[in-house]
């Protein structure tokens, strides 16, 4: 292409809030073959809220709500955020924790009132080797509607599961259609549980899954697709993105994700609204075409 083309491309996608920071990008976008997204906060409005808790017989459900939020009150993922939203809405009071810790991918502990209390995927249970049979097939079928569920262990005995759901952005069933107009794969990549992942896939149409993916697993998930697919291009948002961002033939983040993420990546997205991904790739295209 010519600079002049390469101008007027940016400056077309500039109006539709995609801003390339390199006109190189705008060549290597035409050629991607899939575009992989990341799912909390890209694909989802990364704003969950609580829709389930289920206690067992020994446990008291306000009692586990106000463990668990106490600890979630330090963590800074948007699960915490829908649990202590959801103790805040019961007017629980929430005691101060002790030894917080957040295991990156996996959940979270601490002491609360002298009560060891675990919360997180199935995955950081097996890993602590909890016995989860009595609220597994609970699990399933939670994230069989698309819910994520979560285990809640105190003093190592299982005691709940909490489900969270983070409702798909308006604009996401739209973008999906039209990269499939545009002949391109569409692949979720996430850590959360595969079941979950796989109900929202088939829910929106998405064609591959990679799930349960810890935080420093998605760049192997995305030399996955391309040797399956070739040329991939990544929508991310979160800190956990920015090596996915950086290691994909096109990097998009999205303009109100974290900055780690927007520096990592080569085009921004200025809203959160992901029909700007296959309005790029038309003016990608589109400006190279021109100058045939
Ligand atoms: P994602 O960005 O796809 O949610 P993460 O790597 O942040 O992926 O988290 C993966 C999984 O780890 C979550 O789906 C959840 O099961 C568990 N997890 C992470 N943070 C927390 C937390 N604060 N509380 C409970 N579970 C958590
Ligand atoms: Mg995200």
């Amino acid at each position: 292409a010519t600079p002049t083309s390469i101008m007027v491309g940016t400056g077309r996608a500039a109006e539709l809030g995609v801003l390339f920071r390199k006109g190189q990008a705008l060549q290597t976008l035409r050629n991607a073959r899939v575009i992989a997204l990341d799912k909390t906060g890209t694909l989802t409005k990364g704003q969950p809220e609580l829709t389930d808790l289920q206690v067992l017989p020994e446990f008291d459900e306000n009692e586990v709500l106000a463990l668990v939020a106490a600890v979630e009150q330090h963590s800074e993922h948007p699960i915490a955020e829908a649990i202590v939203a959801a103790a805040t809405k019961k007017k629980l009071s929430l005691p101060e924790p002790e030894q917080f810790k957040s295991h990156s991918g996996l959940g979270v502990s601490a002491t609360v009132e002298g009560r060891q209390i675990e919360v997180g995927a199935d995955r950081y249970m097996k890993q602590l080797g909890h016995q989860l049979d009595a609220l597994a097939d609970t699990a399933e079928q939670l994230a069989r509607e698309g819910k994520s569920p979560l285990y809640v262990v105190i003093d190592g005995q299982l005691a709940a599961i909490i489900a969270v759901a983070d409702p798909v952005k308006e604009g996401t069933p739209a973008a999906i259609k039209a990269l499939h107009g545009l002949g391109l794969k569409v692949a979720m990549i996430t850590g959360d549980n595969r079941h979950t992942a796989r109900a929202i896939a088939r829910q929106l149409g998405i064609d591959e899954v990679e799930a349960e993916v810890m935080p420093d697993g998605k760049v192997d998930a995305l030399q996955r697709l391309r040797e399956q697919h070739g040329p991939v291009a990544f929508v991310g948002d979160g800190i956990n993105d920015a090596p996915a961002l950086a290691e994909a033939d096109v990097g998009m983040a999205i303009g109100t994700g974290t900055d780690i993420a927007i520096e990592a990546a080569e085009v921004v997205l200025m809203s959160g609204d992901l029909r700007a991904v296959p309005n790029a790739l038309a003016i990608s295209r589109a400006t190279l075409r021109n100058i045939r």
